[in-house]
């Protein structure tokens, strides 16, 4: 059995199951092995009856079968009687009639479970049991929980990754000399002690290895790329001055302190000959765009073609519109052009021959700009707008059409703090724009129970009366299994047949053919729909100045930071707007939602977010899952920084990954993922 071998080749996985373990994207043994548990349950406190007492306990015990059958309301109920040397308990097992066929008298087994008042009763109700033996996977253990699909219970799982751990040996992946400087345990023991531990302790220095080799990983896969990077040639664009400061005087507005520091990081970047592989950070509505039009306006003026890529073609389009009024006063308004994947054939294949020619200066559109059949003349500077990841596949397509290397610019709106960004995008340099223009207006922000809809939807038809629009977001599309508040489809029937059935409501969800989608966020744009009732699919960035009021339904489902950029959607107008956030019960908390009822700086609220919920909560909305980190906390400084510090100290010393191989493989992979120029 080797990393890369089917789950099939493990005891006890025939096709069936194997076809269940890969809806969860798990096929290989390395797959089901490096599964980290969700969570764990205490189960290693093995106590005799005579010491019960109301709370989780295991005991262990023989037992006797009272009465197995269903109840006058369909209910299966499996009463057993537990007994060891110093007393009997009862066992009630719910809707689970198989367990009777597996009770057998003269066996000794494991019970662990809640003991606590069932109707008048004391109780262990719908235990965990296992026959003794000396590795119980479901009891007498601190036990393991996983992420589990349709038909693959907890009991299977872990028997399977028991017997995973038996079949396989674990080969150590970590250099010896970093193991014995930060004394960690072997990867053996940690992936066995990650699955099954002995102890919390035990688990601990397990969760401390693996944190440590992610985040060593990820380091050393973003500095081999910067070091790559920094071997590379690039265009060298010189500092206009002139020109720059020129279209920032005839600027309406003064650029903020941020804005200015940002250009100037950039400008360097173009100037050092080296491809610039830049992140520019800023929340909604902080003013990236103009940044990204200097560097494009700096780039342009050296004689280079600029591509801005948007991630759809709404946001495409508003950018060309307000980029050529921008740009309007200068000699290079004439060669902007917008190229989308919808645009006639006629004009698009003008758009490339302008392309091909060099006349077209700045190309602003979608993926459309990075089609094989797009060649540039002098490609100098991309920008990718609110796009996380620019991918290896669009580098490599890029690659192909230029000789010297084009510089990358990224932008984005997700508040990343900072020792998140150094770790999941140490190859990045960062440029952070982390102040609004002066003057804006806080969106005003309030948490509210499902009781107070009524109110929160007269509201909304105030603001509706006198001309604006409205959003109501939703976290589901469908109601099935969900409370039907929180479902896009019933809200949207609600909605038009109750409070706002005076109004325009439009629907929008991801799951609507793309001409649909386009055709509803253009009514919305247009003013021709009063209500868009979505789910999170408003692009971020899209700007409806007319829109000033937002409503959360199911609030407590997202994140902080992704509240506050949905919110961001909202009050781009001068008039104030407001935002509810709706829980999904009346007895929901309210306590962490409050937060954005006071705050309204992105980076803040993403900060919290990760002491509360971790990565994933930022990062719900964006595909990266590769890159997230599993077992390392981001709020363990310690563990990422003597992580990242050793994996610099591998590259200095010069250490030949190959004599590695699993790492380098890792690394590898990592490298491909990360690389964004
Ligand atoms: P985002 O960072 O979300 O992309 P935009 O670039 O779309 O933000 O800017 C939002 C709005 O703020 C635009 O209307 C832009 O003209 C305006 N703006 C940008 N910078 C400033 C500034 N320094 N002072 C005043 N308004 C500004
Ligand atoms: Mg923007």
């Amino acid at each position: 059995m080797a990393l890369n071998s089917s789950v099939t080749l493990i005891y006890g996985v025939g096709d069936s199951l194997a076809k269940k373990f890969a809806v969860l994207g798990i096929k290989t043994v390395g797959d089901l092995i490096n599964n980290i548990p969700r969570r764990y349950i205490d189960y290693s406190n093995l106590i005799t009856i005579s010491k019960i007492r109301p709370g989780v306990v295991t005991l262990r015990v023989k037992l006797s079968l009272v009465k197995s059958r269903y109840s006058k309301r369909g209910l299966h109920l499996t009463e057993a009687r537990a007994t060891d040397l110093t007393g009997s308990v009862k066992i009630i097992w719910f809707n689970q009639p198989y367990r009777s066929g597996s009770i057998n008298p003269n066996d000794e087994y494991y019970i662990s479970g809640e003991f606590a008042k069932n109707y008048k009763y004391l109780a262990i109700t719908n235990p965990a049991c296992e026959k003794v033996s000396n590795f119980p996977v479901n009891t007498a253990r601190i036990v393991p929980v996983y992420r589990l699909t349709k038909g693959l219970g907890l009991a299977q799982f872990r028997k399977t990754v028991k017997n995973a751990l038996k079949g396989y040996k674990i080969a150590e992946t970590l250099p010896k000399w970093i193991i014995e400087q930060h004394q960690l345990i072997s990867k053996s023991d940690a992936i066995n002690q990650m699955h099954f531990p002995e102890s919390i302790p035990k688990l601990q220095l397990a969760k401390k290895r693996l944190g440590f080799e992610e985040v060593f990983e990820l380091t050393l896969a973003s500095e081999l790329n910067k070091e790559a990077n920094r071997g590379l040639k690039a265009i060298k664009i010189s500092f206009n001055e002139l020109l720059i400061k020129k279209f920032v005087a005839e600027l309406p507005f003064k650029l903020t302190n941020d804005q200015r520091k940002s250009a100037w990081q950039i400008f360097q970047d173009l100037e050092s000959g080296i491809p610039m592989n830049r992140l520019l950070e800023g929340d909604v509505g902080s003013g990236k765009t103009v940044v990204a039009v200097l560097s494009a306006l700096g780039a342009i003026s050296a004689g280079y073609q600029v591509a801005f890529m948007a991630p759809t073609e709404l946001l495409a389009i508003q950018h060309a519109e307000s980029i050529h009024r921008m740009l309007e006063s200068t000699a290079f308004s004439k060669s902007i052009i917008l190229l989308t994947g919808s645009i006639g054939k006629k004009q698009k294949d003008l758009a490339k021959l302008a392309i091909a020619s060099g006349d077209a200066k700045l190309i602003i559109g979608t993926h459309a700009i990075f089609q094989k059949n797009v060649s540039f003349n002098k490609l100098g500077l991309v920008i990718v707008d609110e796009q996380h990841r620019f991918g290896v596949e669009q580098r490599k397509k890029l690659q192909s059409k230029t000789k010297l290397l084009a510089h990358i610019l990224s932008m984005t709106a997700t508040p990343i703090p900072r020792s998140l960004a150094l770790t999941l995008y140490g190859e990045l340099d960062i440029s952070l724009i982390d102040q609004l223009p002066p003057g804006r207006k806080r969106v005003t922000t309030k948490v509210t129970i499902p009781e107070n809809r009524n109110k929160i939807y007269q509201e909304i038809c105030k603001e509706l009366t006198i001309g604006r629009q409205a959003f109501v977001v939703c976290p589901h599309i469908d109601s099935e299994n969900v409370n039907s508040r929180l479902s896009v489809k019933n809200v949207f029937t609600e909605l038009s047949k109750t409070w706002l059935r005076k109004y325009r409501v439009g629907l929008l969800h991801s799951r609507m053919k793309s001409d649909l989608k386009n055709k509803v966020m253009e009514d919305f744009v247009k003013g021709t729909i009063d209500v868009l009732v979505s789910t999170t699919v408003i692009e971020v960035g899209v700007d409806i100045p007319n829109a000033s009021v937002m409503v959360v339904e199911g609030a407590d489902m997202f994140g902080l930071a992704q509240l506050h950029q949905l919110r961001g959607r909202v009050g781009r107008g001068p008039d104030s707007s407001s935002c509810y956030l709706v829980l999904s019960d009346n007895d929901k908390s309210t306590q962490r939602l409050k937060l954005l009822e006071r705050e309204q700086s992105g980076f803040k609220l993403a900060e919290y977010d990760l002491e509360l919920r971790g990565p994933g909560a930022i990062y719900g909305t964006m595909q990266h899952g590769v890159l997230d980190l599993r077992v390392a906390k981001l709020s363990d400084f310690e563990l990422i920084s003597t992580a990242r510090a050793t994996a610099k100290e591998f590259i200095k010393k010069s250490e030949n990954l190959l004599q590695y191989p699993q790492l380098k493989d890792r690394v590898e992979s990592l490298r491909m993922i990360s690389n964004l120029n």
